[in-house]
């Protein structure tokens, strides 16, 4: 489809790196998705290779990544909206694990931990969500107790529902240095896989996103040296608050992409299908769908990329961040489900991305702070 406003918010290196990402995604990521859904996982070997194209870190300074900026992180999320290929959990390890490490970590953690991550050689997760804490994360009740001569942690709890969970290398666990502070007490403590008492549980199933590993994450007496510390202690809670704007912002950039694409699509299908001696399209409910569509994903459109915008010149309040999250959400669910329907039943059958598409979009309006939260955050604007 063609754009539908014009895009100012991209330059012209960022549509360079468009091509090279459609290349790569060509080329190591669309012939195999549908078999990476059936294994429910994206193999690590395709995360070196992204690694060593430049695809991953975009938005970090060098050697920690690709000496980009956000708008080279919203191509690549545009690309995964706009081929189905939800499986890459490229967006969360790129642009918001890595990010905590570069915005907290000292001199000595980013050197350890990002250009391996910008190289794909350790995948990133965070692991903040736990059996009985999702959206009050204040409740979180994974534990960091400093041993007594004050060199380790000693990293107790389970986590659940964890992106890249299963491949991750690296996670960024949410844990509470000092339960008895509630939020004050929380902290960022970054744990390597292979650290002992340090176990990955069950690959959960999902009604969508069937490519994207999402685990659980088991703690029990992890053992990691103080300066695995992200910043400083007690101060995670205000950490989380200040990044997850920018969480919110990819899930939007992805939901407005999605949108476009599958109206592009859903126009193709029915002005090939034909049903009562004409084409689905002709019909004037069809016709006027696709309209509406149309104009509101026009509306979203200018909306997101103003948020982008926003965001380059890091001027987006978490506020905005949570409006263009509630939004794009909110109708990238509204108009899949009606894109769905235009396709009849090969919209249903998984040979069509649609009806893929429709079921992963249903996420988007739970992960990265649930619609309800979004409301609570702009509702304190009010
Ligand atoms: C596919 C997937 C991937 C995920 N990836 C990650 C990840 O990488 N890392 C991670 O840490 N987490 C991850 N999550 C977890 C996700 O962020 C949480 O599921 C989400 O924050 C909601 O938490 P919850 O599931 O505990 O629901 P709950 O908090 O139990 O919410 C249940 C319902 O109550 C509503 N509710 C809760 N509080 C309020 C309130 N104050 N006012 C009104 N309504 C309220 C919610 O909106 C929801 O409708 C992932 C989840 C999924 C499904």
């Amino acid at each position: 489809m063609q754009n539908l406003i014009q895009r100012t918010v991209y330059r012209e290196d960022h549509e360079s790196f468009r091509e090279q990402v459609r290349r790569f995604f060509e080329k190591e990521v669309v012939p195999f998705h549908a078999e990476w859904e059936r294994q429910g996982l994206v193999p690590k070997e395709v995360w070196r290779k992204a690694g060593r194209e430049g695809l991953l870190n975009t938005l970090l300074p060098e050697p920690y990544g690709g000496g980009g900026d956000f708008g080279h992180a919203a191509v690549l999320i545009e690309e995964i909206a706009r081929t189905g290929a939800s499986g890459l959990g490229f967006p969360l390890h790129s642009d918001i694990v890595a990010p905590y490490i570069h915005t907290y970590g000292s001199k000595a953690q980013k050197d350890r931990w990002l250009p391996a991550m910008a190289r794909g050689e350790m995948i990133g997760a965070i692991a903040m969500t736990e059996p009985g804490a999702g959206s009050d994360l204040k409740s979180v009740r994974t534990t960091a107790q400093k041993t007594s001569d004050g060199q380790h942690y000693v990293i107790n709890g389970s986590k659940t529902f964890i992106t890249n969970g299963i491949n991750s290398e690296l996670v960024i666990v949410v844990a509470k240095t000092a339960p008895e502070l509630g939020a004050k007490g929380v902290s960022l403590i970054v744990v390597e896989a292979g650290t002992p008492g340090f176990s990955k549980g069950r690959k959960l199933e999902k009604i969508g996103l069937m490519a994207q590993d999402t685990s659980e994450l088991f703690f029990d007496n992890v053992k990691v040296p103080v300066d695995h510390l992200l910043g400083e202690e007690n101060m995670g809670f205000k950490y989380l608050m200040q990044e997850l704007a920018q969480e919110r912002l990819v899930v939007a950039v992805r939901a407005a992409m999605s949108i476009e694409a599958f109206l592009q699509k859903t126009v193709d299908y029915t002005r090939e299908r034909k049903a009562f001696g004409q084409t689905v399209f002709e019909f004037q409910n069809t016709r006027f769908k696709l309209a509406e569509a149309k104009a509101k994903a026009t509306m979203l459109r200018v909306f997101v990329d103003d948020c982008m915008a926003l965001h380059l010149r890091h001027e987006l309040t978490p506020e905005r961040a949570a409006m263009v999250k509630l939004n794009a959400t909110a109708l990238q669910n509204q108009l899949l489900d009606e894109f769905l329907q235009l396709h009849g039943g090969y919209g249903y059958m998984t040979e069509y991305q649609v009806g893929r598409a429709w079921t992963d979009a249903r996420v988007g309006r739970i992960y990265g702070g649930s619609d309800e939260i979004m409301k609570e955050i702009i509702a304190r604007t009010l």
